[in-house]
């Protein structure tokens, strides 16, 4: 399907080689840009339904914001590493359960902002001093009611606001919520970890919209052996052009021309759309005609945080054995967290998750100084700290290529926008995180949009072939025979 400076009016791949095609001239082409979870799953899913495609990747490496490090001898996600939700219902149990992948448990419940489970926490004031477990477990609980406590803000506002704003509505209301000293710095700390969740700060989140997305059950389990081995599987097979970066999409009735920055052209029937949000928002890509109005409008509507991992290996462990160490302080920007990553995978690895406004800052950094401002951190909390032997750094914000980490709710701005962003515009097919208003910033979410896009983008191909039961349903889904495994240590 690829052809250099091929003229306007040929919109019809030429090449067809498979039993199917051999009853019709020409075969259903469908050319997929970015081969992340949500390019992949299509792709498999269109691939196995005998469509031609081709899956046009602008980085050197498939995964997108799926990848897996190997650099310490072992694997070690820099992008995506938990399955939210260690479930049946997830939409990827399926392929785990097939490959038997392992699971560690995190998080037993399906809370997001508060765990339940406080043994798997120690927090240190930033002079290394131990925060009294009842004090967490206390401001936690105080934490919820505040929540609670802003649904009714939600209520009464027409107008939406920030989480930040709400938090301070309900401190007038309710000033014994209100806390000083430590624990107002134990207080920062749970807003820092919902930061982190939705990778922005409290000041932009939606109060109307921060809980929409919908929690699957079972608690959140860290993909041991990492992501690498599912994308492996899903593209077992497929046609993936790396080192593609489209920069031109071109619809016309009955097919979609795309053009890369090295000006290689490819021809399809349709095309699935996998570029993340923040690469949609830069407007480096063209589409022709325009996308329409409301389209545009969802783009710019939807936000995008960052998060980023700075992974700490060292030659031995050195701190408490709990899931997270943490830093407390008066401001959530000045808070920190570690995840033990020693639990899961039995090496002496930390991971350092800065989120907002501070990841965006220390991405300014150079590699060096990032690494020393994570181990400084840490230093606070933990005096003796073995000096590091290695490290690995994410930049997902300045990346090119993601330009963010995942979609979240801006203020004043409707949960639909995810919706918007999905609906396919003629033979133009969009998927994504950022397209699941059910599962938006998952893993799991891509991948169901990405199985949703293959099956809507058969349907209409194949119509306007004038058929519709010769090729297979664009499912792409195996029946699952092993149960998830997940330990807990
Ligand atoms: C630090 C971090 C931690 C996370 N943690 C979790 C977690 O624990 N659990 C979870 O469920 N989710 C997590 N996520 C979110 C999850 O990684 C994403 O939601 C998911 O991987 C997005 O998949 P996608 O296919 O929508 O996009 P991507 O994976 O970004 O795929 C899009 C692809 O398009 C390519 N591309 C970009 N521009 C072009 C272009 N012009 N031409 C061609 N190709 C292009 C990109 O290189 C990329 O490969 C995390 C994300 C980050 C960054």
């Amino acid at each position: 399907m690829e052809y250099k400076n091929r003229s306007n009016r040929q919109l019809r791949p030429d090449v067809c080689n498979s039993k199917i095609e051999r009853r019709h001239p020409i075969s259903p082409s469908v050319i997929v840009i970015g081969a992340g979870f949500a390019g992949i799953a299509a792709a498999r899913a269109l691939h196995d339904a005998s469509f031609q495609v081709i899956v046009l990747e602008s980085r050197d490496r498939t995964g997108g914001r799926v990848c897996t490090d190997y650099t310490f001898g072992f694997p070690v996600d820099m992008g995506a590493s938990w399955l939210h939700g260690v479930c049946n219902e997830n939409p990827l149990a399926p392929l785990i359960e097939r490959l038997g992948l392992p699971l560690y448990r995190t998080c037993n419940d399906n809370s997001v902002m508060y765990d339940h489970d406080l043994e798997r926490y120690a927090l240190f004031d930033t002079d290394g001093n131990r925060v009294p477990q009842e004090l967490v477990v206390k401001i936690g609980e105080v934490f919820e009611k505040i929540l609670k406590a802003t649904n009714e803000v939600r209520q009464e506002c027409n107008e939406d606001i920030s989480i930040q704003q709400a938090f301070s509505i309900v401190f007038e209301r309710r000033p014994e919520l209100k806390s000083e000293g430590l624990a107002h710095k134990v207080l920062q700390w749970y807003l820092c970890g919902m930061e982190g969740w939705f990778a922005a700060d409290a000041e932009t989140i939606s109060l109307k919209c921060w809980d929409k997305e919908v929690l699957l059950p079972g608690g959140n389990g860290i993909m041991v052996l990492g992501y690498r081995p599912m994308i492996n599987t899903l593209a077992k097979g497929l046609d993936i052009r790396l080192n593609h970066r489209v920069t031109e999409i071109f619809r016309h009735h009955n097919g979609v021309r795309v053009t890369t920055e090295s000006g290689s052209t490819f021809v399809a029937d349709a095309a699935i759309v996998t570029i993340p949000l923040g690469v949609l928002k830069s407007n480096t890509i063209k589409f022709e005609p325009r996308l329409p109005e409301w389209k545009e409008a969802a783009i710019s509507d939807l936000g995008v945080g960052v998060e980023n991992k700075i992974v700490m290996h060292f030659d031995k462990v050195f701190w408490p054995n709990v899931e997270f160490l943490g830093v407390v302080a008066d401001t959530s920007y000045g808070c920190s967290s570690f995840l033990n990553l020693h639990k899961a995978i039995n090496h002496p690895v930390l991971v350092y998750m800065p989120a907002g406004k501070l990841a965006q800052d220390i991405e300014k950094m150079s590699d060096e100084a990032a690494a020393n401002f994570a181990f400084m951190q840490l230093q606070k909390i933990l005096p003796g700290a073995s000096p590091l032997i290695q490290y690995l750094l994410s930049r997902w914000g300045s990346d090119p290529n993601s330009l963010g980490s995942y979609s979240y709710d801006k203020v004043g701005k409707s949960h639909d926008s995810y919706e918007k962003l999905r609906i396919p515009i003629d033979n133009l097919f969009f998927a994504g995180e950022a397209t699941s208003a059910l599962y938006p910033g998952f893993v799991h979410g891509a991948y169901s949009t990405g199985l949703q896009a293959a099956e809507n983008c058969r349907i209409r191909v194949l119509e306007s072939y004038g058929e519709h039961d010769v090729f297979e349903p664009a499912t792409g889904e195996n029946t699952a025979s092993v149960p998830l495994l997940i330990s807990k240590m």
